[in-house]
């Protein structure tokens, strides 16, 4: 982690902001990588979360799990955090005054991170950050505001009442996913000689980023001879030699 997101963590950990600070176990600073390109925002703790003082590792953190794998997206590679820092009692709906109290940290994380996006999940995180309501309408949807991109998505715990969505969350995450993966391929796609002919061919190959964030695990396809490899992009290696 960095020292930054350390000094917010910190903050969280002692804050007394609201008077969910009086019934906490823990409080649940955001969690994940500082270079993220994406921040996952849920609603609050719960009795899992609140026990460990971190976020998504209950139940709903499990659906989450699932879901991430499902879209090819790596847990380590994402930064998670709540709306709320702090348990409600008995899990209920922050209230706004609460939000209102947490909503610095929220502010900070992802301006210090400062992802390509923001993950909308559920209702809490949609009104808190967007003003939005009702997720059935809006889920899948890409929203910009104030130069950020927001995705919004269902809560993954609203999943466990309702089995029916997990498709609708998978797709969602899945879109996600293709959306960071295609604006990365703009950005990087380049063509060069075949790797694996290079001495007599011209053959191009084509350069496919295959993972949604800055970690370069990319598929070097020749679009001749169809040799494929993962490789570290030449141009990462080259770096390191100046
Ligand atoms: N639900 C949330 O919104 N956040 C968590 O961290 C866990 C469950
Ligand atoms: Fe502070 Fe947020 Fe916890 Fe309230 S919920 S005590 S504002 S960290």
């Amino acid at each position: 982690m960095d020292g930054k997101l350390d000094v917010i963590a910190e903050k969280v950990r002692t804050c007394q902001k609201c008077d969910l600070c009086q019934t906490r176990t823990n409080a649940v600073p955001g969690k994940g990588n500082l270079n993220a390109e994406i921040i996952l925002v849920g609603e609050a703790p719960g009795r899992s979360e609140d026990k460990r003082g971190e976020p998504f590792v209950g139940s709903a953190g499990k659906r989450l799990n699932e879901i991430l794998l499902d879209a090819g997206i790596n847990r380590d590679d994402v930064y998670i955090t709540n709306i709320v820092k702090c348990r409600p009692p008995n899990n209920r709906v922050p209230a706004k005054n609460e939000e209102e109290s947490c909503l610095d940290y929220i502010n900070e994380e992802i301006s210090i991170i400062s992802p390509k996006i923001v993950c909308i999940m559920g209702n809490t995180a949609f009104n808190t950050l967007l003003g939005g309501k009702e997720i059935t309408k809006n889920h899948g949807n890409f929203i910009e505001k104030d130069g950020r991109t927001y995705f919004v998505t269902y809560h993954p715990a609203a999943t466990i009442y309702n089995q029916k969505l997990i498709a609708e969350l998978k797709a969602d995450f899945k879109k996600l996913s293709k959306f960071l993966g295609d604006n990365d391929e703009e950005k990087q796609c380049e063509e060069r000689r075949c790797d694996f002919c290079m001495a007599k061919t011209k053959h191009e190959v084509v350069v496919i980023p295959k993972i949604v964030t800055k970690k370069r695990r990319w598929l070097y396809k020749c679009t001749e001879c169809k040799h494929e490899r993962w490789l570290i992009p030449y141009r990462t290696v080259a770096e390191g030699l100046y």
